[in-house]
């Protein structure tokens, strides 16, 4: 099981600006067994989402677990978010044992390239518009800790 180590607090990868994912890597075996490797780290973790810095890799690429039905989204941007938010309890993979409340949109729209190359726009809302705005969150150097109204389990870091 190819799973990779998880990046913790403090790795300066986490807190860096992820490398736009060239076309031409699309299909490619390394970009392949990039998203292969996520998604089996993610799962052995009991993630909901993971971004490649917390893999150790310097992409904008992230695997987002929806109803356990994986999939990538490569160079993602958030083109609409709603202004009605929702707080909730997050937690992330490199920051492990740590929760609080994060205030977030309540909708968003993403685009983004899939793993085969093709342009999406997707809509989400609730708990899969939180993972989204988690994820690209970490592709632009931001912890879920830089925004948290309360800590509510775990020491704050
Ligand atoms: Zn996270």
């Amino acid at each position: 099981m190819p799973i990779r180590t998880i990046t913790k607090l403090g790795a300066p990868i986490l807190r860096a600006v992820a490398e736009t994912t060239d076309p031409r890597r699309y299909g490619t075996a390394e970009l392949t067994t990039l998203l292969r490797d996520m998604v089996e780290t993610m799962i052995d973790a009991e993630g909901i989402g993971i971004a490649a810095p917390q893999v150790g890799v310097d992409a904008q690429v992230a695997i987002i677990n929806h109803r356990d039905e994986p999939f990538a989204i490569i160079n993602p941007t958030i083109t609409k978010r709603s202004l009605r938010t929702e707080l909730a309890e997050e937690g992330c993979l490199s920051v492990p044992g740590v929760f609080g409340t994060v205030r977030r949109s309540l909708k968003v729209s993403v685009r983004f390239t899939d793993e085969s190359g093709t342009e999406q726009t997707v809509q989400a809302s609730g708990l899969l518009a939180r993972v989204f705005q988690h994820e690209i969150d970490h592709l632009n150097g931001v912890l879920f800790v830089d925004r948290v109204q309360r800590f509510t389990r775990g020491a704050r870091p």
